[in-house]
C-alpha cells in the first residue's frame, strides 16, 4: 500500500474537517458519535455549532438531557446525544474528566462502545488502533480482495489482520490511516460506486484487478437477510390557532424525547411493528403524502387533519420544541414552521 500517497491525498483534501483542525479526546469523543450514522456535510455544519454551546466536557456533563438534544437537531438518532451526555457525566464523575487509555476501560463507560473505544485510541490519541466502521470494512476488503461476508465474521478477519500487523505498519501515524481510509471509503470506494481511476489505492487493489470491485466484500447474504418492510402511517395535524397537537416519545420509547405528530398504523407489512396505535375509522381529509425510510422500514405517511381537542400541545417554534425529523419535514412542507 502507498501509504506516503494515500496519506498526503487525505491530508490535502480533509484536513480542514474541523474536528480535524485541532485534534482533541473530547472533540474526538464528539464528532465520532456525530459521524456515526450522519454524513461529514452534516456534521459539518452542526460540530462546531455545538463545540460553542458546550465547549468542554465538563459543560456538557452539566447540560440537561433535553439541552444536549436541542444542540443535537438536524443530526438525527438522538440516542446518540443522549450516550455522549452520559460519557461525559461519566468522564467527570469516575474519572476526573480524564479519558482512560486502554479499550478495555473506554467501553466500561455508559455511552461508550467498540467502535468509539477504537476511534477514541487510533485519531484521538494517535496510538495504534484500527476504528473499524463501515468505510474501513469495504476499503479493506476491496483493497485485501476478502471475499467473506460483510458483517462480524469479516470484521474479525480485519481485526486479525490489523493485531498481526498485515495493515498498517508501527511507524504509520494511526490517526492518519483511518482518517485516510475513511476518507476514501467515503469519497471514492462507496458501497454501490467505485471510482477506482481517482482512487490512491488502485495501485495493489485486489478487487480493482479482479474486475469487479462492488463484488467486495459479498453482501449476497446481507441483503437477503434484511428485507425491507413497508409501512404506512396517519400523521395528523390538529391545529388550534398557532398551537398544534403533538407527542412527546417517552424515554423508552422510539424516538424517545421527540416531539411527533399523533401517528398511527394504517397498514404494515411486518407484524411484529406495533410502534403506534392501529388507525381504527375512516380517513380525514388528505394533505399530503411523503416517504421516509428508517433502518428496515420504507414509510409512506400519509398526513391528515383533524379537529381533536387538544389536550397536549406545544406553540410552534421549532427552536424550542425538539421535532423529529420526519415530524419537522412535515410541518416545513406544510409551512406551520
Ligand atoms: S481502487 Fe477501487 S476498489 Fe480499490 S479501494 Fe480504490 S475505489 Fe475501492
Amino acid at each position: 500500500m502507498d501509504f506516503t500517497k494515500l496519506m498526503s491525498w487525505s491530508l490535502k483534501e480533509f484536513s480542514s474537517l474541523p474536528w480535524r483542525k485541532e485534534r482533541t479526546l473530547y472533540g474526538t469523543l464528539v464528532s465520532e458519535i456525530m459521524l456515526q450514522q450522519t454524513t461529514v456535510s452534516t456534521v459539518r455544519g452542526k460540530f462546531e455549532e455545538f463545540l460553542a454551546r458546550f465547549p468542554t466536557l465538563k459543560d456538557l456533563a452539566a447540560a440537561s438531557e433535553d439541552e444536549v438534544c436541542m444542540a443535537w437537531k438536524g443530526l438525527g438518532y438522538y440516542r446518540r446525544a443522549r450516550n455522549l451526555r452520559k460519557a461525559a457525566q461519566s468522564l467527570i464523575g469516575s474519572c476526573n474528566g480524564k479519558f482512560p487509555v486502554t479499550q478495555e476501560e473506554l467501553v466500561k463507560l455508559p455511552g461508550i462502545g467498540d467502535y468509539t473505544a477504537s476511534a477514541l485510541i487510533a485519531i484521538g490519541m494517535d496510538k495504534s488502533e484500527l476504528a473499524i466502521d463501515a468505510n474501513i470494512e469495504r476499503v479493506m476488503a476491496r483493497y485485501f480482495g476478502l471475499g467473506q461476508t460483510k458483517g462480524p465474521k469479516l470484521h474479525r478477519e480485519i481485526r486479525e489482520m490489523f493485531l498481526t500487523g498485515d495493515i498498517f505498519p508501527e511507524e504509520i501515524s494511526a490517526r492518519g490511516f483511518n482518517e485516510a481510509i475513511m476518507d476514501v471509503g467515503r469519497v471514492y470506494c462507496q458501497a454501490k460506486k467505485a471510482n477506482c481511476l481517482n482512487c490512491p489505492l488502485a495501485e495493489g487493489c485486489i478487487a480493482l484487478l479482479s474486475g469487479e470491485p462492488l463484488a467486495f466484500p459479498n453482501t449476497d447474504q446481507v441483503l437477503a437477510k434484511t428485507p425491507m418492510h413497508k409501512v404506512v402511517l396517519i400523521r395528523v395535524i390538529s391545529k388550534e390557532g398557532n398551537q398544534i397537537l403533538g407527542v412527546k416519545r417517552k424515554r423508552d420509547e422510539w424516538l424517545a424525547g421527540q416531539v411527533e405528530l399523533p401517528t398511527y398504523i394504517l397498514e404494515s407489512s411486518d407484524p411484529s411493528f406495533k410502534r403506534y396505535p392501529l388507525w381504527k375509522g375512516p380517513l380525514p381529509l388528505e394533505l399530503m403524502r411523503l416517504g421516509s425510510t428508517i433502518t428496515k422500514y420504507k414509510f409512506e405517511n400519509i398526513i391528515v387533519e383533524s379537529s381533536v381537542d387538544l389536550g397536549k400541545k406545544w406553540k410552534l417554534s421549532p427552536e424550542e420544541v425538539n421535532f423529529s425529523s420526519v415530524t419537522l419535514k412535515i410541518l416545513r412542507q406544510l409551512k406551520l414552521v
